[in-house]
């Protein structure tokens, strides 16, 4: 289903984003997990476009199996790293061809080794130019969403800077914010708060991503520049050396989170999945998120 027409038919917009394994075994646990999770009927999977530039073809070749396989709306991550646009168009061109139907238009980030983005020549330089490119060369073809950031983009100077920023990528034509992730909702609520105010009318779908390895979200964090609240790190800390404790508190810290999103209206929720299942199910169990509902 395409991006607008999402929130436009559905009370809720459940979305569902994996990445694309580098082995076999990590593809066939994917296979499964994904098995697991289209039986909550998600609006689309999206699968991510590997950091600097990297799994191109692996982007495209899940794309394929989502529709195909899996008989799901796939949503392309895509960012501008290392491609001209001529690149970028032919690329397009093929996510169209495998039967994409929403692109998450990004500007993405810096290679390995390098310490900051730098445009390619005859590339392009921030997400917009990139939203601006697709509605420019494919009309209404793909729906289009966005990143935004509740608790600010690493290298924005301010929240404000950030959010005119964000307002660029709208009017450039996207059809939906979706959110880093973060644990706190106050973060989401005042950012909801503040594109209110900056005339972003598009939907501000939350990003949660359960917790349920303590070492692996720190480095998850350390890099997107998401806070984990002292509380939720402290009893995480008491656990450090039991990883279903982890996983538990992890689990029952997204359920409360993702219920009080709900009771404050979002449209709906993308959840980072990180390829693995039983986390989400729990959470939707919880919230008696099925099919009927959604
Ligand atoms: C939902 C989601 C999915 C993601 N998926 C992927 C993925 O699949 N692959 C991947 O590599 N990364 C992914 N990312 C990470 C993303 O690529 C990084 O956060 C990246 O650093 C910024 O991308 P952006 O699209 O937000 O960039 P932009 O919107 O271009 O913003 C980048 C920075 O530049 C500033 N800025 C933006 N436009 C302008 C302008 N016109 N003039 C001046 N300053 C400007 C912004 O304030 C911000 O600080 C994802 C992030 C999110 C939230």
């Amino acid at each position: 289903m395409k991006i607008p027409e999402i929130f436009h038919t559905k009370p809720f917009g459940l979305s569902i984003e994996i990445f694309p394994p580098k082995t076999e075994a990590g593809e066939n646990a994917l296979a499964s997990n994904l098995s697991r999770l289209t039986r909550y009927q998600p609006a689309f999977i999206s699968c991510t476009y590997g950091a600097g530039g990297s799994t191109q073809e692996k982007t495209l070749e899940w794309c394929g199996r989502l529709v195909n396989e899996f008989e799901q709306s796939a949503t392309a991550h895509f960012t501008c790293v290392g491609s001209t646009r001529t690149d970028l168009l032919e690329w397009l061109n093929r996510a169209k061809a495998r039967g994409v139907q929403n692109i998450m238009a990004l500007r993405g980030d810096a290679p390995d080794g390098a310490d900051k983005f730098e445009a390619t020549e005859g590339g392009l330089t921030y997400a917009n130019e990139l939203v601006t490119l697709i509605r420019e060369n494919f009309g209404d073809e793909f729906g289009i969403g966005v990143a935004g950031y509740p608790e600010k983009h690493p290298e924005a100077t301010d929240a404000q800077t950030d959010l005119v920023n964000l307002k660029r990528k709208v009017d450039s034509g996207a059809d939906a914010v979706f959110t880093q992730l973060f644990f706190n909702n106050q973060s989401f609520f005042k950012f909801r708060d503040n594109c209110q105010d900056a005339q972003i009318e598009i939907p501000i779908v939350p990003g949660i991503m359960p917790i349920t390895e303590f070492a692996r979200i720190k480095r998850i964090t350390s890099m997107c520049g998401a806070v984990i609240p002292n509380r939720l790190a402290e009893k995480l800390e008491a656990v450090q050396d039991d990883q279903e404790a982890q996983f538990e508190i992890g689990v029952e810290h997204a359920i409360a989170q993702c219920r009080e999103l709900m009771d404050q209206g979002v449209p709906g929720i993308h959840f980072y999945v990180l390829n693995k299942s039983e986390a989400c199910e729990r959470i939707l169990d919880a919230l008696d998120i099925h099919p009927a509902t959604i």
